[in-house]
């Protein structure tokens, strides 16, 4: 009788679910950044809203993709920087789409380039929802995954985070790249770690080689991780080597356009950093030509003409396992986990 029992309990038990995914839709905003995060807990995390215009085209991109992932509201909108590719259309995306908070650097702080009246607009919206200011250190409380803001406002995390402090051998050979003048509001972008289990992706924005320095010298302050994305849309100024070195991506992914970012100079960096196995690309870039482009089954959108707008899907597992998809033809590839042993520390924490 009792064994009957036990076996009737067992049966109402619900098999286990599925097992949770960190997702992130990178989507293709023609040289704009909009990233659609959706954690394991089901929150979810748009950083950046793609360009304002074109007829509602990036929002519609963006939807799209939300409506892909069963998503029927956006928890967090990050909005790395002011930037036109970078800002979209708030007004357009809210009322499609419910945004429960906004996260950025603050005020504004930088001029020129219509950047003053584009914030007016922005601002004008934002205040009426829920909106943080965050700092390097802070963290963005969406359930499910760590998530660690490592830049903003012109501002790097003036510590290791927890595990990293590595030396970075590459601080020695690889010199800080120059400043470019010529964008400060690049610099103000919020950058992003993303922590979940063994898994680890970054997350710059448009932070530019000669700031994302400090992160990988003199220690590696971020520690390695699986997947980077590449900062800048691939343009040359987005490059440091030495972080490029520090972090080992296993996977670059970088949101291009065919005609903006994807500059020649970059790969060679991201394919000499150590442990790099793929770069994945929204286009074909038109300026890098076939022996810089990775193989079209990496490219979402290798035509430079008519282009479909197709994402790159990354799922990944809390064991550091993780899936890259292309959904323009259903290409994929798996990264089972990472082994070997850590590098040595200059910090303790
Ligand atoms: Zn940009």
């Amino acid at each position: 009788m009792r064994i009957l029992v036990s076996l009737f309990l067992i049966a109402l038990i619900p098999p286990p679910a599925p097992a949770a995914s960190l997702d992130v839709y990178v989507i293709d905003v023609e040289g704009g950044n909009a990233k659609l995060v959706v954690s394991p807990s089901g929150e979810s995390m748009l950083l950046d809203a793609g360009w304002p215009g074109f007829d509602g085209r990036d929002t519609d991109r963006i939807v799209e993709a939300a409506k892909a992932a069963g998503l029927k509201r956006i928890d967090y909108l990050v909005v790395t920087h002011l930037d036109v590719d970078h800002v979209g259309d708030l007004a357009l995306l809210s009322s499609r789409l419910p945004v429960g908070r906004i996260v950025d650097n603050g005020p504004l702080q930088t001029t020129g380039k219509g950047v003053e009246k584009r914030y007016a607009v922005y601002s004008a919206i934002r205040d009426k929802l829920p909106h943080t200011t965050v700092r390097p250190g802070d963290r963005i409380p969406i359930k499910g995954v760590d998530v660690q803001v490592v830049s903003a406002g012109m501002k790097l995390i003036g510590k290791p985070v927890k595990g990293a402090g590595q030396a970075n051998p590459a601080c020695g050979t690889a010199p800080r790249p120059d400043e470019i003048a010529s964008d400060r509001e690049d610099n103000m972008s919020v950058g992003l770690l993303f922590t979940w289990g063994r898994f680890r992706m970054l997350d710059l924005s448009d932070l530019e080689g000669h700031y994302s320095y400090g992160l990988g010298c003199p220690g590696n302050l971020a520690d390695k991780v699986d997947v980077y994305f590449v900062s800048v849309h691939g343009q040359a100024k987005g490059s440091s080597p030495a972080l490029e070195n520090a972090i080992q991506a296993r996977v670059a992914i970088m949101n291009n356009g065919a005609r903006k970012g994807g500059d020649p100079q970059t790969w060679p960096v991201l394919r000499g950093a150590p442990g790099l196995e793929d770069i994945w690309q929204l286009h074909f870039s038109v300026a890098g030509g076939k022996e810089n482009n990775p193989p079209d089954n990496f490219i979402a959108n290798p035509e430079p003409a008519n282009c479909q707008g197709k994402w790159i899907k990354l799922s990944a597992g809390r064991d550091g396992a993780f899936t890259v998809t292309n959904s323009r033809n259903g290409f994929s590839k798996t990264y089972r986990p990472r082994t070997g042993p850590a590098a040595p520390r200059l910090w303790k924490n």
